[in-house]
């Protein structure tokens, strides 16, 4: 079995909400990318119902290339406890933070869920703009923190 680097993390350790960088890699090119998780719920504890995470997706695509222009993916982590991002370049924790809470507080300002239809999503009935702005609202209070071990 190959080595995964997520599943060295002692999950039953960590203290949500945090934005942790999981590490960078390097192409052939010398182009650097890195990776980060987004953790909203702790782990074996909450998750987000899946209409939830699925419209905070959505929005999070949009809201989160506002402020970071290197952005290449987010993508909902199977457990529904956060998100996954990868980014080229090497971006410090707390910019991503930044642009988390800047992200989490327009979701509080959206009155249409993007992209929610049979031709730009791949299960649009399952969207819930309340449950998204409920658990933004959440993670806002609880502030997202760059320590992951608290
Ligand atoms: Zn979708």
């Amino acid at each position: 079995m190959v080595k995964v680097e997520s599943f060295s993390l002692d999950h039953t350790k960590v203290k949500a909400p945090y934005v942790r960088k999981c590490g960078t890699q390097k192409g052939v090119k010398g182009d650097i990318i890195s990776k980060y998780d987004l953790r909203f719920m702790q782990p074996n504890k909450e998750e987000m119902p899946t209409a939830a995470i699925h419209t905070l997706e959505h929005l999070l695509a949009g809201y989160m290339r506002e402020k970071l222009d290197n952005i290449i993916d987010i993508s909902p982590m199977g457990c529904r406890t956060g998100f996954y991002m990868v980014a080229w370049g090497d971006i410090e924790v707390q910019v991503v933070i930044d642009a988390l809470n800047y992200s989490l507080n327009k979701v509080l300002e959206t009155e249409e869920v993007p992209a929610a239809n049979e031709f730009q999503c791949g299960n649009y009935r399952d969207h819930s703009l309340f449950s998204a702005k409920e658990y933004a609202k959440y993670i806002l209070k609880e502030g997202v923190s760059s320590e992951i071990f608290r």
